[in-house]
């Protein structure tokens, strides 16, 4: 373990692997258990560095108001995505958070085009929003369950890029992670779960029929990484067998894409409060004079 301020710096290395536009990705050549060669003592003291300097940028950001910030998670059943937000965001202030879940649509969802419940629930501006799965399950479970012909969720890839490019056109800070667990993994977490009846909610039968489908679903994913990474809206594949891993690599990219923000919000907060104080001052100043002729008024 590394003392204070010492190798483990926050800056030191990319935990998560960005995905290229355009390039092929082959989930196999990414180990699900990587580490990067961080041990779980210098992991813990970097993510609690972490937790620090997110607090203080989502503050920043909330005060500001000048950006949303869209946290989008993917990743096969029992591959950590709660457990993620429930680490990651341990030191925010709920407040400024959204945490938004997507399930089977409803029919009044299934009535409209795919994105219009993905949209409504975009963060608004100020606050740091979660997408626990997201419209990408609109080119995955869509596609294995061949919920749709091929043709639409094809036709999907280049309508999430249009879609994405209006956010991030539009001041939305979109950090888009696909948690990497290995298949072995996923059973050892099914059957935990299964030795804990307090967990056993978290199951259902339909888990180990997904998982027949491991390797569709690994296509899907491939392909969706592929094609819906962008410069302003890159994938970031995230070995996430273990979780302490995970949770700093994602703690990592949070951090560090609000990070070159933060010069921008404290400007923005100095020109806002300026006049604001000096009206402040004003008020009071008007207000002590009044309150000098009310005591004056009492003393006669
Ligand atoms: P969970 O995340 O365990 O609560 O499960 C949510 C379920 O909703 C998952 O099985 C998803 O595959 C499913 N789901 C989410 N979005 C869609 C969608 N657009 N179409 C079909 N199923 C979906
Ligand atoms: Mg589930």
């Amino acid at each position: 373990m590394s003392a204070v301020g010492e190798s483990v710096s926050v800056a030191s290395q990319q935990y998560a692997r960005r995905v290229v536009p355009g390039e092929r990705v082959h989930l196999d050549r990414y180990d699900p258990a990587d580490t990067q060669g961080l041990t779980k003592d210098e992991g813990r003291d970097l993510l609690q560095q972490l937790d620090e300097e997110l607090a203080e940028l989502q503050e920043l950001l909330y005060a500001a108001g000048q950006h949303r910030v869209l946290l989008l998670l993917q990743g096969m059943d029992t591959s950590g995505k709660d457990g993620t937000i429930k680490r990651v965001l341990k030191e925010v202030n709920p407040t400024g958070c959204q945490i938004m879940s997507f399930k089977s649509p409803t029919p009044i969802e299934l009535a409209h085009d795919f994105l219009w419940r993905v949209h409504a629930k975009v963060p608004e501006a100020g606050q740091l929003g979660v997408f626990n799965r997201s419209h990408y399950e609109d080119v995955l479970v869509v596609r294995v369950h061949k919920l749709v012909p091929d043709a639409v969720w094809r036709g999907r890839y280049s309508q999430i890029n249009a879609f994405e490019r209006l956010l991030t056109e539009t001041g939305t800070i979109l950090i888009k992670c696909f948690l990497h667990i290995s298949k072995d993994e996923q059973e050892r977490r099914l059957l935990a779960r299964e030795q804990d009846v307090t967990k056993a909610w978290k199951l259902s039968p339909g888990d180990w029929a997904e998982r027949q489908l491991w390797d569709d679903y690994t296509a899907a994913y491939e392909d969706a990484l592929r094609e819906c990474s962008t410069t302003r809206a890159p994938w970031n594949i995230i070995p996430a067998d273990k979780k302490w891993f995970r949770n700093v690599a994602v703690a990592q990219l949070l951090v560090e894409a609000l990070r070159p923000h933060r010069e921008g919000w404290l400007a923005h907060l100095d020109a806002l409060g300026q006049p604001q104080l000096a009206a402040l001052r004003e008020a009071r100043g008007e207000r002590a004079g009044e309150d000098e002729e009310a005591v004056e008024d009492v003393t006669e």
